[in-house]
């Protein structure tokens, strides 16, 4: 069959998601083509530059996701802006159907004064600068700081905690960016606040990275044993079959009571049911301002209250982790609440009318929710629906990547396919043998892009052009 008879599927967003909805469509019965249009050089979104570079062993998927890129049905078109370089009108003229799988690259935010002052920074840009994000490979974090304060208490927090905390040898031999490495062996954190507005109960760690957290070499992790006086509700709550992670979280947050802080070592505090009401300082963050709160509510439905009692403490840094947003893409309903793109089982609506052709997928579609793995069970669901929708048409041809290719060739500086990604892949690994680490990112695009033109040591193009593999 013909490439052009097939039906032709465009996935945005190369992260997890999106290619657990490739390996779906794939696996299907159905004849079909993809193309992956990525905003990055690079493909695989929060598995390249989310995952913390200490945890090498949830970036596996990546050899599954290699594998479903070789297939000879599916094309990387890296470098390319949904929603800018080519619009989703544009899109679907070429494609029986889009699945959108753009995560949510934007972050909460606090909504307190003082919030942008200098010392104030947010996830993003934290986890992307240690992971050599383009966007934030040049934020500068002031790390002559000795008292830093994050702000929340998910699995987020406690990379940014450990990565802040964890000896600098330790993160030698990763995949962290030498830019990262070098500030961070230079360091002068010597005390983690990590707090959150409910209790040790409702906090999101799961317990294998608050136990990681909490024995750091080098650092002790305390806790203040009046935190664990559980309210009646509490303990409702945790008595609950629902509540095993939160359970084996009490018995790590109650080893830590004993602990006490010596000046020998860098120290973690676990605070809880306090929020930030301001970020104050001069020219940047000094305190921060926290109002302490009562909890409310049904079990599992608590909410934090805040009180009369309000506290400053003395910090240089504040990081907020609360949770991660969708950002909008032209043309495609939003809903700027959750952040994400109104759907119904991964079909996009608008006012409850379902937009033929146009599905969703991950994080865009849930919120920002769930590990690596729970992205399959997702995409699964949404490819399901798209089938089932393009079972009951008989589709026209689509042009599919012909139909927009030159409409991108226009509009981008250059379009990376597989092989220009597998060039730079190669040529990242072979800088990283030399420093013993996994690879060394390039984290600049124009050296990602000067990369695909040139050649491997054995002379052999390392990077096709793009139209080699994707005309
Ligand atoms: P998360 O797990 O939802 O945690 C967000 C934290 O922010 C919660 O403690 C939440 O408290 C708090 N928060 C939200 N709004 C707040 C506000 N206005 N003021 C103060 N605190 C607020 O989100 P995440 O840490 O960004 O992680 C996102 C997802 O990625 C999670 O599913 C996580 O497990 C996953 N992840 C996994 C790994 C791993 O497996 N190693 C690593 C990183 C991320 P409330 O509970 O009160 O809302």
């Amino acid at each position: 069959m013909h490439d052009r008879e097939r039906l032709q599927i465009a996935i945005v967003g190369s992260g997890p998601s999106g290619f657990y909805a490739a390996e779906a469509l794939l696996g299907s019965a159905l004849q079909i083509q993809i193309d992956m249009f990525e905003r990055l050089p690079t493909p695989f979104g929060l598995v390249r530059s989310g995952v913390a570079p200490d945890h090498q062993k949830l970036k596996q998927p990546i050899r599954v996701f290699e594998e479903i890129a070789r297939s000879p049905h599916f094309n990387f078109v890296g470098n390319i802006a949904v929603g800018s370089q080519i619009t989703v009108k544009e899109l679907q003229s070429a494609y029986h159907a889009i699945i959108f799988a753009c995560g949510a690259s934007n972050d909460r935010r606090m909504n307190i004064p003082g919030e942008d002052l200098k010392g104030s920074h947010t996830a993003t840009e934290f986890v992307g600068w240690y992971n050599g994000h383009p966007d934030y490979r040049d934020r500068t974090f002031d790390l002559s700081q000795e008292v830093a304060v994050i702000i929340g208490q998910g699995n987020v927090a406690a990379d940014i905690c450990r990565i802040l905390m964890r000896p600098v040898d330790e993160l030698k031999s990763s995949d962290i960016a030498g830019h990262a490495l070098e500030a961070l062996a230079e360091s002068k954190v010597r005390e983690v606040h990590i707090i959150g507005r409910r209790g040790p109960v409702q906090a999101k760690f799961t317990t294998k990275e608050l136990r990681e957290l909490a024995s750091l070499a080098g650092t002790i992790s305390t806790i203040e044993p009046a935190y664990l006086e559980l309210s009646e509700t509490c303990n409702a709550e945790l008595a609950n079959k629902r509540s095993t992670v939160a359970q084996k979280n009490l018995e790590v947050f109650h080893c830590l009571t004993a602990n006490v802080p010596d000046g020998s070592r860098r120290r973690i505090h676990f605070r809880f049911q306090a929020s930030p009401v301001a970020l104050l300082g001069e020219d940047r963050v000094e305190r921060i301002r926290l109002v302490h709160n009562r909890l409310n509510g049904e079990p599992f439905n608590q909410c934090a209250i805040a009180t009369e009692r309000r506290e400053d403490l003395s910090c240089g840094l504040v990081f907020r982790s609360i949770g991660y947003k969708g950002v909008a893409i032209p043309d495609l309903p939003f809903d700027p609440i959750r952040g994400v793109v109104p759907n119904m089982a991964g079909r996009v609506h608008a006012d409850g009318v379902v937009l033929p052709g146009l599905f969703v997928t991950g994080w865009l579609k849930r919120g920002p929710s769930g590990i690596i793995g729970s992205n399959r069970a997702d995409s699964l669901e949404t490819v399901d629906v798209m089938l089932e929708d393009l079972s009951t048409t008989v589709p026209a041809r689509a042009p599919g990547l012909e139909g927009v290719l030159p409409i991108i060739k226009r509009r981008s500086g250059r379009i990376v396919s597989l092989s220009d990604w597998f060039g730079v892949d190669a040529a990242e690994v072979q800088r990283g043998r030399k420093l013993g680490k996994p690879r060394e990112k390039f984290t600049r695009i124009g050296e990602m892009l000067s990369i695909m033109s040139h050649q491997d040591e054995q002379g052999q193009p390392i990077g096709l052009s793009s139209t080699d593999t994707i005309d």
